[in-house]
């Protein structure tokens, strides 16, 4: 590895995530394992076989390259798309074996127009109503009516029936009933209609958490299985984050009171300093928003000051330290810790905007949870330790 920055992943730990969440369910609630956006910025491949390994009966993404990554990877569980594609790329996903989710009657009707045939194969979908988010899916009993006889075609196989809800981590439940309601009578609708539907699901991770009797017949887990629950909320497991993240110290120098740090001389020096920079910036993805935030050198917390630039970062260092100082941006240093529950404060936004957010250029190094059994044990995760996989 050339780089001096990398994350830490342990895939071991997100299966221990996802067991710990079966656990909690009621018996046989099927698990989807939800892996998009590169497994929430884990690595896709990793995190998908981590959850294979766990149990989980589904895999989700949110779009077709991605399950398509997936498949040429090796990946063989059920993979649902959670956003439509259009109508020609259907052969695409009927190639690899993937279920689509479908909104309206009019991609039906579209489809039928450019795909007359599927070939004596059967096109598996997931209906999504949106009762209440705002963002896709169907909204009326009349568009479901609609729907009907699509779905009713030989060649149709409705897998799943779900929706997706705006508040499930938000103090206040009234929202949440609401959707649960709306969704509820929609249900009802479509067991009326006669189609046969293997699958109602609508919770994800906080809604499957908090609200056991709405885990229906599967459950969506994303977040929870990467260790994330929302700060003001109690888990009713055990979970842990899988991922840390670290660098190392390139320079540190004594500055004097008065002096600036720093692009648009954004920070001065309150009194004479050490002032260490780190090999990171926002080209990593470590965002222009994380001023301000802590990291830890030599065990102890250190504040980014001045503006992050895009390689590079600076931070007010506890004392005298010295280049090769290993900096840890998101993970433990012997009793410190710089949280996701911290960061994600501070930038007000979710933990999975943190991981998501970092990019090609830092090294992924997964350990093995046989070989690693506390992940933020430093002492064990030396970079040279392991032949690390740069994706
Ligand atoms: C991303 C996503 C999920 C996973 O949500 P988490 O809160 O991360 O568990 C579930 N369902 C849909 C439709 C999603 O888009």
């Amino acid at each position: 590895m050339l780089r001096e920055t990398w994350a830490e992943i342990e895939p071991g730990r997100i299966a221990d995530n996802l067991r710990a969440i079966r656990g909690t369910l009621p018996a046989g609630v099927k698990l989807m394992a939800v892996v998009k956006a590169n497994g929430y910025g884990h690595g896709d491949l990793e995190t998908a076989e981590a959850a294979r390994q766990a149990g989980a009966d589904y895999l989700a993404v949110a779009f077709l390259e991605e399950a398509l990554r997936l498949r040429a990877g090796g990946a063989t569980l059920p993979i649902l798309l959670l956003t439509p594609i259009r109508p020609e790329q259907v052969e695409l996903a009927l190639a690899q074996d993937l279920m689509l989710t479908v909104t309206g009657a009019e991609w039906f009707r579209e489809l039928r127009r450019q795909v007359p045939s599927l070939a004596g194969r059967k096109l598996r979908v997931h209906v999504k109503a949106d009762t209440g988010l705002g963002r896709i899916g169907f909204r009326t009993e009349a568009e479901w009516d609609a729907l009907v006889p699509w779905l009713a075609a030989p060649d149709i196989d409705v897998d799943g029936f779900y929706t997706h809800f705006a508040t499930a981590g938000q103090a206040d439940t009234a929202y949440l009933e609401r959707q649960a309601r709306q969704f509820a009578a929609l249900m009802e609708r479509s067991k009326a209609s006669g189609i046969a539907i293997r699958h109602y699901h609508c919770a994800g991770s906080v809604a499957a958490l908090r609200f056991p009797g709405l885990a229906l017949d599967m459950v969506r887990i994303g977040a929870a299985m990467y260790g994330f629950y929302p700060g003001h909320l109690a888990p009713p497991v055990e979970l842990e984050p899988a991922l840390s993240l670290h660098s190392t110290l390139m320079q540190a120098k004594r500055v004097r009171r008065g002096d600036y740090i720093g692009y648009d001389n954004a920070y001065r020096a309150d009194a004479d300093e050490w002032i260490g920079t780190v090999p990171i910036g926002y080209a990593d993805g470590w965002s222009q928003r994380m001023q301000g935030a802590a990291a830890l050198v030599r065990g102890q917390r250190a504040e980014i000051v001045g503006k992050i630039s895009m390689d590079q970062l600076m931070l007010r260092l506890p004392g005298p330290c010295a280049p090769g100082d290993r900096v840890t941006l998101i993970g433990r240093q012997g009793g410190e810790r710089v949280s996701f529950a911290e960061l994600a404060a501070h930038i007000d936004g979710p933990s999975q905007a943190i991981t998501t957010a970092l990019t090609e250029r830092v090294a992924k190094i997964y350990a093995s949870a046989k070989e690693v059994r506390c992940p933020w044990n430093n002492a064990y995760f030396q970079p040279q330790r392991q032949e690390p996989t740069v994706i």
